[in-house]
């Protein structure tokens, strides 16, 4: 049987020396192929025109540099854009780019779908189809770039990657850090750890780990101040509950020499959004160098809850600065294409719905 080609945009610089090691050549290939795929965008071994003629030939043989496609694109009157990502025949996940200022931050998915079932969020609605490998983690940046480099008016790059797509991406642990060492290499996208920020429902282990293997900056979803309304919102909470997510969130924070962390909370209209609850939240934070970033609810199809009025807001907000919490109330971006938080569904072959022993 004849072996499929190896894909090359499934390895970071190390795995690629590794192959290229194999061969017999020096890992500097690695650095060189790193550089034409991620830097210049080039997929085309005719093109890497600093690889011998003989290595060339080896490399269209053995591998290919497959890339996803784009379905669909869409352009928010702000100027947010969404792509859907195809990356097989039946499933495709969405990519979102919010410029702002001079800073253009790319949301980027993890998974087909999710299997955490949070009762906010959209993309739960659709189950759990699979887990993205790296090359369609890393191929939403790569897809991204070309077309914002593409559209000349704009001028626009990506200086901030958040993983906050759809899926959760500490249960892709492996081909999320490895995307995410990509992005740091100073040969392909050259983002500093500090402008990579990973979100997560919580889980536990996975900060754990991410701490040891890829310290950027981490964002958790809270959401909830007590456990009995956290594990109806956050059903993984009911496995990792608020104490022994805090207590590993001031262990990630010391163990990156005490960043900040950034504390997400879904604003729902009268189910967690008291100046009471607010109060609560000082005190479970306290010790903990903490940002928290208040998301006003975005509804969506059969949604059933309902955005927080603003000045319950904007109370819950002055409430958490006046006790030295830098909060700020994240700017609704896109919402006419639903490309918001929780707004994104990309198409997602139901295989298995929501499925909660996965983790
Ligand atoms: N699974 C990860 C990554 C998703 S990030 C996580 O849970 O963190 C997407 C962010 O948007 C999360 O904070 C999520 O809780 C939030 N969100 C989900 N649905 C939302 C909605 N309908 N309105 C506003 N925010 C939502």
């Amino acid at each position: 049987m004849e072996k499929a080609p190896i894909n090359l945009m499934n390895y970071d610089a190390q795995g690629l020396a590794g192959y290229f090691r194999e061969l017999g050549e020096t890992s500097f290939r690695a650095t060189q192929i790193v550089k034409w795929i991620h830097q210049h965008g080039i997929t085309n071994f005719g093109e890497m025109t600093n690889l011998s003629k003989k290595l060339r030939e080896q490399l269209r043989q053995e591998t290919e540099i497959r890339v996803p496609s784009i379905g669909a694109e869409q352009i928010s009157e702000d100027g947010t854009r969404k792509w859907l990502v195809n990356i097989d025949p039946i499933n495709s996940v969405e990519t979102v780019y919010i410029p702002e200022g001079s800073r253009g931050t790319l949301c980027v998915s993890s998974q087909v779908g999710c299997p955490l079932n949070c009762q906010f969020c959209a993309t739960a609605t659709q189950g759990f189809n699979r887990n993205l490998s790296v090359s369609e983690i890393i191929g939403q940046v790569w897809l991204a770039s070309k077309k914002l480099y593409e559209s000349s008016n704009t001028k626009r790059s990506i200086t901030n990657v958040v993983m906050m797509g759809m899926g959760e991406p500490l249960l892709n642990f492996n081909n999320t850090v490895m995307a995410m060492k990509l992005m740091m290499d100073n040969n392909a996208y050259n983002l500093g750890k500090k402008r990579i920020t990973l979100s997560t429902a919580g889980i536990v282990p996975g900060i754990d780990k991410l701490a040891e293997a890829c310290p950027v900056s981490l964002a958790i979803s809270l959401h909830a101040t007590n456990n009995y309304l956290r594990d109806k919102l956050v059903p993984l909470n009911k496995k990792y509950p608020i104490e022994r997510l805090l207590e590993t969130c001031k262990n990630y924070s010391r163990a990156t020499n005490d960043n900040y962390i950034t504390f997400e909370y879904v604003m729902l209209k009268d189910v967690n959004d008291s100046v009471k609850e607010a109060s609560v939240l000082i005190k479970l934070l306290d010790g903990i160098p903490a940002k928290v970033n208040l998301i006003p609810f975005n509804p969506y199809k059969n949604s059933s809850f309902e955005r927080s009025e603003e000045r319950a807001i904007n109370d819950f907000r002055d409430k958490l600065y006046k006790a030295g919490i830098i909060t700020i109330t994240r700017k609704t971006r896109g919402s006419d294409i639903d490309a918001a938080c929780g707004q994104l569904v990309g198409q997602v072959e139901k295989r298995r719905k929501n499925i909660q022993n996965t983790h």
